[in-house]
């Protein structure tokens, strides 16, 4: 059996899936477009998710409005001017606004030329009728470029759910990926491995559950295994000249992210009680692997880790060195001829 060699990497990351898309790296720039979230503007709670800093998950984020934030992203990147970049909607909750001033924001991101996409985080409900009919509407201006939704899931388990205080139901995750998928929007779910109170099979079985849900899409849109390079021209080398690139108009994303504990959490507290201990690097990597041979090996693997702001980063600190986590992980997977989507 010939196995896929996602250059080189043994699961489909983003880095491979935008190099197979576009035919050359792509960059993602987060921006803060000012929102707040119903978990801490007092709607649902005043207290935020457990784990999520004041920051709201965008602690990268510059603070200023949108075009200056992608000017000065683009700048940091002058060298490579005629790179292609991702707006990442990052910090809060970026749906939870006027349709107007999403409309605004989300078109002046998609107006930029080496603007291929942009990517939304928010919270499965906070996507009524009319953000739906928005993003729909985008899609279709914007018919080059592409949406996605990048939803934070977290955990399927309703006992957990409740501790980190995510306010809704598994339910309402499953009927905003339908209500998405419908209009053909990708979604990008986000899972935290080594939550307080969870076990290796209860982090299996919420990977297990996305993975399945996605390949419910996936078969529906009659979206095959993703074809080794070479069988279909494609190149395997993104400076290649000469290559037609497959242009995937859809995709299945999955985020695994290690808990971290940021100083002003509410979870910092819990950690320095002793109410749970964090993962070590080599549970850590062994976990990943297990959901990575969990996962459909059409699903884009958008992230293996964590990377918290180091200067609030309390624990594990051994997730601040990015570099060496990824270098561990490839290495154990190569011993272990492991690879996504085996089980
Ligand atoms: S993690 Fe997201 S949903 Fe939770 S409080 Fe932070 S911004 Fe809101």
């Amino acid at each position: 059996m010939t196995h896929i060699d996602w250059l080189g990497k043994p699961y489909y990351s983003l880095d491979a899936y935008f190099k197979y898309t576009y035919g050359e790296k792509c960059y993602k720039l987060a921006v803060d477009a000012g929102f707040t979230c119903p978990n801490r503007d007092g709607s649902l709670d005043a207290r935020g998710c457990v784990f999520c800093s004041a920051g709201g998950s965008g602690d990268f984020a510059d603070k200023y409005n949108i075009n200056s934030q992608i000017e000065a992203g683009l700048a940091r990147f002058d060298k490579m001017a005629g790179k292609k970049f991702v707006i990442y909607f990052q910090a809060y909750t970026n749906t939870y606004g006027n349709v107007d001033y999403l409309r605004s924001i989300y078109t002046e991101a998609l107006e930029q030329e080496q603007i291929i996409g942009i990517s939304i985080a928010t919270r499965p409900d906070c996507l009524g009728d009319e953000v739906i009919a928005l993003l729909e509407e985008l899609k279709k201006e914007f018919s080059d470029k592409f949406i996605w939704i990048e939803l934070g899931l977290q955990t399927i388990h309703e006992k957990t759910a409740e501790y980190i205080r995510r306010k809704y139901p598994l339910s309402v995750y499953e009927a905003a990926v339908q209500r998405l998928n419908k209009i053909n929007i990708p979604v990008i779910t986000h899972i935290i491995l080594g939550l307080p109170g969870e076990t290796e099979e209860m982090m299996l079985e919420t990977v297990k559950y996305v993975s399945d849900l996605s390949v419910k899409q996936l078969n529906k849109m009659a979206i095959g295994a993703f074809q080794p390079p070479d069988v279909h021209g494609y190149g395997t080398d993104s400076k290649t000249k000469n290559i037609t690139y497959k242009k995937s108009n859809f995709m299945c994303g999955i985020k695994l992210q290690l808990l971290h504990v940021l100083s002003g959490t509410d979870l910092a507290c819990d950690y320095a009680e002793g109410s749970f201990r964090v993962l070590e690097q080599e549970e850590y990597i062994d976990l990943v692997i297990r959901c990575l041979q969990n996962i459909d090996e059409r699903i884009v693997i958008h992230r293996v880790t964590g990377d918290g702001p180091k200067k609030i980063l309390i624990a594990p600190k051994w997730s601040g060195n990015k570099k060496a986590v990824l270098n561990a992980l490839h290495k154990r997977m190569k011993e272990l001829n492991a690879r996504q989507g085996t089980v």
